[in-house]
């Protein structure tokens, strides 16, 4: 299974789409994408099965000339919550907000019970879902409302278990969350882009500058920098390293 992340210049979608076949190695039952076109809208697809199911949804969009933007996070799914299924696939949707996760929200019952509470309705049986209603909810209403990013790590507080989640917001396509607990996620950092992926493999025909992202931090993404910080927003710094192999 697998994530990756881009926000720069580039038409996204063909650059989600190459990173995601350089994640096939690491094994998947199911492949998605959602691109933010820049004007406030997100385009998702999503394929139980090879990853050809999903370049086929997409379609002849799925070219260079296709859905414009340049922001756009991708995902290959190893089920472990809901069988392999286009809908169980990722990325899941609430409003706005797109994202992708990796790993077990441990804590995703009583999160679901919350949320089924409150009146929202769950498309999916996977763990992940709740991630996605729980940040639309808190841009929504209280105190992180209206702050992408504060919503965010008020989310991530309260998971529980091993994760990479990558969140997107379509009113805020210039921006990328990303957060790692016990799972991989490793930074690439290019001249006005950035990438993000389970491993370098995501973009090293990009960029050959990494940066290490250690447990428990929240990487907020842009296509000219980045910050990383803890769950509660204090800063950290990353480890960069060079990646010097050859392809
Ligand atoms: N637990 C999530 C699911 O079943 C993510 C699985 C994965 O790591 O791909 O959808």
């Amino acid at each position: 299974c697998g994530i990756v992340g881009y926000v720069g210049q580039q038409a996204a979608l063909p650059v989600v789409v190459e990173a995601l076949r350089r994640m096939e190695y690491r094994g998947y039952d199911s492949a998605g994408a959602a691109i933010l076109d820049g004007a406030g809208k997100v385009r998702v697809e999503k394929r139980a099965g090879k990853l050809a199911n999903l370049e086929e949804a997409l379609g002849a969009e799925g070219g260079d000339a296709g859905f414009p933007g340049t922001t756009g996070i991708g995902h290959t799914r190893w089920a472990t919550h809901g069988r392999p299924t286009d809908r169980n696939a990722h990325p899941h949707v609430s409003g706005d907000v797109a994202i992708v996760h990796n790993g077990i929200i441990e804590n995703f019952a009583p999160l679901r019970a919350e949320l089924e509470n409150a009146g929202v309705e769950l498309s999916s049986d996977t763990d992940s879902e709740v991630a996605a209603h729980l940040v639309a909810r808190a841009m929504a209403e209280g105190e992180t409302a209206g702050d992408f990013v504060a919503s965010c790590r008020a989310v991530l507080s309260r998971l529980e278990g091993a994760f990479t989640l990558v969140f997107s917001h379509a009113k805020h396509p210039d921006v990328l969350v990303a957060a790692r607990r016990s799972t991989p996620l490793v930074l690439g950092v290019g001249e006005g882009e950035m990438f993000l992926g389970s491993d370098v493999a995501a973009f090293i025909e990009h960029t050959r500058e990494a940066v290490e992202l250690g447990q428990d931090n929240v990487v907020v993404m842009r296509a000219d920098g980045y910050e990383i910080t803890n769950f509660a927003g204090e800063p950290l710094e990353g480890r960069t390293f060079h990646i010097d192999w050859d392809l």
